[in-house]
């Protein structure tokens, strides 16, 4: 019996909104006012130096940290009153560390949370776990341990489990940030076609080709301010501050 393919992206995207969003760790204030708007089945890439709080902006959007003023709405709705656990169940992340089970199966990785959070059985669990990798293209290597796998199909069965649990929204912060420069193109080519098939996404990255072939809008942050938003045209093409400027010709 083949396994089925399942699509990669969710068939109801939804669109995701932060406004004014301020954070500080002690004195140490991280984000201070930042708006975005991730409109239904776009992709969003954030960009900007280190330490300028991308990171923390996707953890607040989680509310892996509560922001301490300003607001999330997902389609126009406010999330805050609502259960945290119920809003990280819509979301799934992707970080550079792929954090798999080292001393489970790669099937067993993907199967775990949707048996335990989605309440499938478990042959419907390993059902669901097979045909997800097969759609990242992995299926053979269901029944052996991550430590086997390269760090980019690691990271490809860490999108896959990500995706087992049906989320509106995806969330990647520097996905390819660990891989060897030889395996950054199979996940970017992954994320390429969740992006296409219409996922709504936030992307930290430093792939540039990415941000700016793939991604609708472009947020370059720093110092925990958005300071220029738009389409990667404008952006790249005709950045407007200084900063954007001395940011794209170090990296570029
Ligand atoms: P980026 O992802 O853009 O490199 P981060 O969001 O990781 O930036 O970090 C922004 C700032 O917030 C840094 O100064 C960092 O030291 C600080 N920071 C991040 N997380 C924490 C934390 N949990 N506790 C204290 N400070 C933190
Ligand atoms: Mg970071």
């Amino acid at each position: 019996m083949s396994t089925p393919e399942v699509p990669l992206a969710t068939p109801d995207p939804v669109s995701l909104t932060g406004r004014d969003l301020h954070l500080s760790f002690g004195d140490n204030q991280v984000l201070r006012g930042v708006d975005i708007q991730v409109d239904a089945g776009t992709t969003t890439t954030v960009i900007g130096p280190s330490g300028s709080g991308k990171s923390t902006l996707l953890r607040v959007l989680n509310r892996l940290h509560e922001p301490q003023s300003g607001d999330i709405l997902i389609d126009g709705r406010s999330v805050l009153k609502d259960n945290p656990d119920e809003l990280r169940r819509r979301i799934g992340m992707v970080f550079q560390q792929f954090n798999l089970f080292p001393h489970m199966t790669v099937a067993d990785n993907i199967a775990l949370a949707p048996r335990k959070l989605r309440g499938l059985s478990k042959d419907e669990a390993r059902e669901l776990a097979l045909a997800q990798l097969n759609t990242v293209g992995l299926v053979d290597k269901a029944d052996v341990r991550p430590s086997t796998l390269s760090g980019g199909q690691q990271q490809r069965v860490a999108i896959a489990r990500a995706l087992a649990m049906a989320p509106q929204i995806m969330f990647f912060d520097e996905a390819t940030s660990a891989l060897d420069p030889e395996l950054v193109k199979g996940v970017l080519a992954l994320m390429t076609e969740l992006s296409r098939e219409g996922m709504t996404m936030v992307v930290v990255t430093h792939e540039m080709g990415y941000a700016r072939g793939v991604s609708d809008n472009v947020l370059f942050m720093d110092e925990g301010v958005v300071v220029e938003t738009g389409t990667p045209d404008q952006l790249f093409e005709d950045p407007e501050s200084e900063r954007l400027r001395a940011f794209l010709s170090e990296v570029l």
